[in-house]
């Protein structure tokens, strides 16, 4: 047997699949496919309400900032500059503290 950690690079994309699908039965089985969501669920189970878009999100999905404790959801979740992740008041901030160089 070789090596277990070798061959793990890549999944090759032309293996022969160990098992050849089901043939397509021609029956038009409609499944019912009721999935009306119009917004994910981690949009539609929010308790929490973001301070910066208003968005409702779940607890578990916010965004704590280690700038200024602020706690907003993912998607007002900004990158600065050196890779750290801050609320956008916090990025907004950043950025303008750069341009105007004070002291
Ligand atoms: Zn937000
Ligand atoms: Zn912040």
């Amino acid at each position: 047997m070789p090596s277990k950690g070798s061959s793990r690079n890549r999944l090759p994309l032309k293996a022969a699949s160990p098992r050849k699908p089901p043939p397509r039965k021609s029956t038009a089985s409609r499944s019912s496919a009721a999935r009306t969501r119009p917004t994910p669920w981690w949009l539609t189970d929010g308790d929490e309400e973001c301070p910066a878009c208003g968005q409702s999100y779940i607890y578990e999905l916010e965004f704590h900032c280690p700038e200024c404790d602020a706690v907003t959801c993912l998607h007002c979740r900004r990158q600065r500059a050196d890779g750290r992740l801050v609320c956008v008041s916090c990025a907004q901030a950043q950025s303008t503290r750069e341009v105007s160089h004070g002291r």
